[in-house]
């Protein structure tokens, strides 16, 4: 849909207040374009209010304007435009969903396959790597100087989003944009270092108990591990601490699929799926209600974590025929 280029062009540029939010569990991606569309819109003098519902976590309060994001909607407030990013479903701005849903007018930027929306006009360009490639090409169309905290904010989406371009949805273009943002004065280097290497004790120490509890089929095709809110609480770390170790399940050799079930504080069980052959891993996150890309895709069950690994393993190996 780049046709609506252009007319998300003209409103952006006509419009003159916005909240903008991206998905609950943020991560690189969604709160890299936050950022990045809040500098751009801040500079051309508009209201701009950037919200998330689980706001930043620590690893990426490096990025410019983070600090300027806020958990809950602010009273009595209404914008012309609300932009939701990197949601396949406005549901997955949580708590926050409300606020978007009274904007006169929702824009919806995204890179999920889904095409069934609700939002009032979509840039959805399921081709692209990152929303943080899209949210490029939009300010390049606004005719915005990308300058170096919009380049960092927008490599950085891309950089997690891809593994940092390890995932199979890296494109030729990914690389393109990615230059372009290195000459606007984006650094890899920085940025892998404020993501990768700037792990705090506690969550170098989560890494090791989540991978204890490894465990595989007797093919070793599917791997899961897990962890439990009395682990993140002796190890006193919390759970936006565990983003990124699914990555380390997956990359078992011989396992096609990786898992990782988090115990949440409410009981129930967030779960996240990766595979590594390009199947479709999603359509088991769509079984129990969630959702994602072919290759990274989760939900949130409603059961103990001991019965939804029973209920998702299950799942996995019926949807690989086994
Ligand atoms: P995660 O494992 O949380 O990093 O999520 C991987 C992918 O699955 C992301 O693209 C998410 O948007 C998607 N995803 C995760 N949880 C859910 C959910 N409860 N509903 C829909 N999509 C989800
Ligand atoms: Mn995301
Ligand atoms: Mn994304």
């Amino acid at each position: 849909m780049k046709s609506n280029l252009q007319a998300v062009t003209e409103i952006l540029k006509s419009k003159k207040s916005f909240l903008i939010g991206g998905h609950v569990s943020p991560d690189g991606d969604s709160l890299g374009c936050m950022c990045a569309l809040g500098i751009a819109l801040e500079r051309m003098e508009k209201k701009v209010v950037l919200l998330s519902a689980d706001g930043v976590p620590e690893l990426y309060s490096f990025l410019p304007i983070s600090n300027k994001v806020i958990k809950t909607a602010p009273v009595r407030s209404c914008f012309e435009v609300g932009i939701v990013i990197d949601c396949e479903d406005i549901s997955r701005l949580g708590q926050v969903e409300e606020a978007f849903r009274s904007c006169e007018t929702i824009i919806e930027i995204d890179h999920h396959p889904n095409l069934d929306r609700n939002g009032n006009l979509q840039l959805i360009w399921p081709s692209a790597a990152a929303a943080g490639e899209i949210v490029f090409e939009l300010l390049k169309n606004m005719e915005v100087r990308i300058d170096a905290d919009i380049a960092t904010c927008l490599l950085t989406a891309i950089m997690t989003d891809t593994g940092s371009f390890r995932f199979s949805n890296v494109t030729p273009q990914t690389f393109r944009i990615s230059a372009e943002l290195l000459e606007k004065g984006a650094s890899p280097s920085k940025i892998a270092h404020n993501v990768y290497e700037n792990r705090s004790l506690s969550s170098t120490k989560l890494l090791g108990a989540v991978l204890s509890s490894l465990q595989t089929t007797d093919s070793g095709r599917i791997a899961w591990a897990s962890i439990t809110q009395e682990q993140l609480a002796t190890i006193q770390a919390s759970e936006a601490e565990t983003e990124g170790v699914v990555n380390y399940i997956r990359s078992i050799r011989g396992a096609q699929v990786g898992v990782l079930f988090r115990e949440c504080p409410d009981g129930s069980t967030r779960v996240s799926l990766r595979s590594r052959d390009g199947s479709d891993i999603s359509q088991v996150a769509r079984l129990f209600g969630g959702g994602g890309h072919r290759t990274a895709a989760g939900c949130t069950i409603n059961h103990p974590l001991a019965h939804t690994q029973e209920l998702v393993i299950d799942a996995v190996r019926k949807w690989m025929g086994s």
